[in-house]
């Protein structure tokens, strides 16, 4: 993310600070002291722990999580596409507040003898036991907090699992962001009468990612009922393997295509896309022939495969263009642009709803 600190990797996950969180310990200092600096960065020891629970569970999952940002409001644990299946959502959204219930669960005791009640239920920072104690217990407002079913929050993310169980993802997606919505109504109530400012600033947090996240839903669930026939260009070019590259530099330039497909006497041999065929020019020049530089272990699909499966090959096999085959035989190429077109539709139709 831009304008983020590196501080750690762990299990190949990178922890980042976003500048703006530096203004918690420049607050807090300001208020209560060294202790509120203290104070703060045990609250954040506490939700980089949160966040890494998530990022582990996904991973698990085989879903990207790669970095953590902390930014003033909570962490972001920023992830791939969304699992499948919901009790996967269920499981990693609940990993994070999990790990804050069990952490409290097992320092209660140590924590109760160790402070004494009296400084264990105060709720004040004058000593330092007492800022022990107030760690404590935000730890486990910590959890609460996140457990609200205001999408797309931890709660919230537990509902849709739970709702997608017994209905579609869409629906399921549209009832938990209207729980988000009615929270983000009482964030604002609930600010604008104590006049907390966090409370208002989490609310716009939640209502653009709940939004952007339900549009998300909206369009990879249409992407799912689109077949490749629906969208399947008429007409390709073909390339064979004894083209040279040169002449098919010349295609590139003198069509709309970018990737073709390698026919040998009829048969699909292989595929040359446009970022192999610019990196062997510019490794070995013109001269060489298609059959020197074409990807022959690819994946294919067929005409009534969705187009969310072609999208999921892709991001597998790290190809731009996936070749599409009917009864055997080559019927045409979908590549990254003709999604992405599909996409830019849906989208701007989205907005307009
Ligand atoms: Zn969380």
């Amino acid at each position: 993310m831009k304008n983020s600190i590196k501080l750690f990797r762990v299990f190949g996950i990178s922890v980042e600070m976003h500048i703006s969180f530096l203004i918690l310990p420049i607050l807090f200092w300001l208020s209560m002291g060294v202790k509120g600096v203290v104070l703060i960065l045990g609250v954040f020891v506490c939700v980089t722990l949160h966040e890494l629970c998530h990022a582990l569970q996904a991973k698990k999952f085989g879903v990207r999580a790669d970095t953590i940002i902390l930014l003033p409001i909570g962490g972001v644990a920023s992830m791939g596409s969304i699992p499948d299946k919901p009790y996967q959502e269920f499981r990693i959204a609940i990993a994070g507040p999990l790990f804050n219930i069990i952490l409290a669960a097992i320092l209660y005791y140590p924590a109760y003898r160790f402070l004494g009640p009296d400084i264990f239920f105060s709720m004040n920072l004058t000593t330092w036991p007492h800022v022990i104690a107030y760690l404590y217990w935000l730890n486990i407002l910590l959890a609460v907090f996140n457990l609200l079913p205001a999408f797309p929050m931890d709660g919230g993310r537990i509902l849709r699992a739970l709702l997608a169980r017994v209905m579609t993802l869409q629906k399921a997606t549209r009832i938990a962001v209207g729980f988000g919505y009615l929270f983000i109504f009482l964030f604002v109530a609930w600010g604008i009468m104590t006049g907390n400012i966090w409370l208002l600033i989490i609310a716009f947090f939640v209502y653009i990612s709940a939004t952007q996240e339900a549009s998300h839903v909206e369009i990879t669930e249409t992407l799912k009922r689109l077949k490749v026939k629906d969208i399947l260009p008429n007409g390709y070019l073909s390339v064979g393997p004894d083209t040279k590259l040169s002449k098919v530099l010349e295609m590139i330039f003198h069509s709309h295509q970018e990737d073709f497909p390698v026919l040998d006497s009829g048969a699909l041999a292989g595929i040359v896309t446009r970022a192999n065929i610019i990196s062997a020019i510019h490794q070995f020049g013109l001269d060489k022939t298609v059959r020197d530089i074409m990807i022959k272990d690819f994946p294919s699909a067929g005409l009534l495969d969705s187009l969310t499966k072609i999208h999921k090959l892709m991001e597998e096999s790290g190809l731009r263009a996936i070749p599409i085959m009917d009864a055997g035989k080559l019927a045409g190429l979908i590549t990254m642009e003709d999604l992405g077109k599909i996409y830019a539709l849906m989208s701007a139709r989205e907005g307009t709803k």
